[in-house]
């Protein structure tokens, strides 16, 4: 089959195998370059195929030598129909690790559910023991209830009053303004269901009565906070209140874990090009200004660049002290979050019209690395090729 983007909206519809490969041995290659991470030795990781969880695989297995097991949706192709990006990046991932003679694992299924977390609590017993690191990476529209079979849906949406600011159609560049209405009390409630610190806890209930944790275990989940410029849509909105939950979740979490040695943060990271985040509106056309603006700065880094920190700097460094904010959080996100960046990100965002968009901010990047996710635009990558859509995750149950 030879495999053309096709897209609908802020997704893709098709997936390229080898583009998908390709991207996840860019960044394998980027952390063997970097000085290796005394870190984790068996690691789990919750929504592990794509995004901020993928990298995280990675640099935990090609970083610190560890052992995985990676959680997500099952999506595999056939002959005739492409599979989701996460499978093919997990095949990727497990082929490339079982080389380096690391064990991993996938667990496909719904990480909501019991059965999803009975499973991986089996599968660490058998497999690895325990596991000393969890990674909380799940990024969801939706979410059902395992007792009742309720769904939830979470909203992108302001609080108490409508919004209005720029958006752009990343496909044309074509800029407009958006009018979002205020999101209902049913639907932030909702929204803190999908995304807040709920699911992680149980699965850290789950882990841990199943006795397949280390005494000092650590786990992360992850938040954003983010420019003056989303703050309505983002922090001050519905999905900030499920984020406001996450890190309350971390804070109790980690009273009751560092009793025997263990911790659980929130870390708060960088506004990147994923397929959670380029569905939010306004936040695409904010994004295209950082990448400018960080880029001209030398200071841009992609999910795995900050993973890699986030690894070497924060949760494992030689120094032994991981250093956290007032509100006890990991800080990755400082160099989006610098006085200069915002200042002049704010600047490009005033002037931003469909006309000089391309000059203003870094829009192709942005369309580049959305395409990238789902393995099209990779250097190297013969897209003219015959290509066999049904790739097997070599350890998945
Ligand atoms: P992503 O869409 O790339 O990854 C989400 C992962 O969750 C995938 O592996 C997917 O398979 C998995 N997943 C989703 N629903 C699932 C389900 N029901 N069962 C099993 N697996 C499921 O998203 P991302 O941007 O990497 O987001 C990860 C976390 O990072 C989120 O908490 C997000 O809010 C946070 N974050 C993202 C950004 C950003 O700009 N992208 C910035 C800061 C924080």
């Amino acid at each position: 089959m030879i495999i053309k983007p096709r897209t609908r909206g802020f997704i893709c519809t098709t997936t390229h195998p080898v583009g998908c490969a390709a991207q996840v041995q860019k960044q394998i290659e980027y952390v063997q370059a970097k000085p290796a991470i005394h870190g984790p030795r068996n690691v789990l990781v919750i929504g592990a195929s794509t995004g901020y969880g993928l990298s995280a695989r990675i640099a935990a297995a090609f970083g610190a030598h560890a052992n995985t097991v990676g959680v997500y949706r099952p999506s595999a192709g056939s002959e005739k129909r492409t599979a989701s990006a996460g499978w093919y990046n997990s095949a990727a991932f497990e082929k490339a690790a079982e080389a380096a003679g690391l064990k991993s694992f996938s667990v496909t299924g719904d990480a909501f559910s019991t059965e999803t977390k009975t499973k991986t609590i089996e599968l660490i017993r058998k497999e690895l023991g325990k596991v000393d690191l969890v990674i909380y990476s799940v990024a969801s529209a939706r979410r059902t209830n395992p007792v009742t079979g309720e769904f939830s849906n979470s909203v992108l949406k302001p609080i108490g009053h409508s919004y209005t600011n720029k958006t752009v159609n990343f496909h044309t560049g074509e800029v407009s303004e958006v009018t979002l209405e205020p999101a209902t009390q049913q639907e932030i409630s909702d929204t803190v269901t999908v995304m807040g610190g709920d699911d992680w806890q149980q699965w850290m209930n789950a882990l841990s009565e199943g006795e397949v944790l280390t005494n000092d275990v650590t786990t992360i989940a992850y938040s954003y906070i983010g420019s003056e410029i989303t703050q309505a849509i983002y922090r001050e909105g519905s999905i900030g209140q499920a984020k406001d939950h996450l890190e309350s979740t971390a804070l109790q979490m980690n009273e009751k874990l560092a009793a025997h040695g263990g911790r659980a943060y929130v870390c708060v990271s960088k506004g990147l090009v994923t397929q959670s985040s380029s569905a939010i509106p306004v936040v695409p056309l904010y994004m295209s200004a950082l990448y400018k603006v960080m880029k001209e700065k030398g200071l841009h880094e992609g999910t795995i660049e900050q993973t890699y920190r986030l690894f070497s700097e924060r949760l494992y460094p030689a120094s032994g002290v991981t250093p956290l904010d007032d509100q006890g959080r990991i800080r990755i996100d400082d160099w989006e979050l610098r006085e200069d960046v915002q200042a002049e990100v704010q600047e490009i965002w005033n002037q931003i019209t469909t006309e000089n968009i391309y000059e203003l901010t870094d829009l192709v990047s942005f369309r580049k690395e959305f395409f990238q996710l789902f393995g099209f635009e990779t250097e190297g990558v013969d897209y003219d090729a015959d290509v066999n859509p049904d790739v097997a995750v070599p350890h998945s149950i």
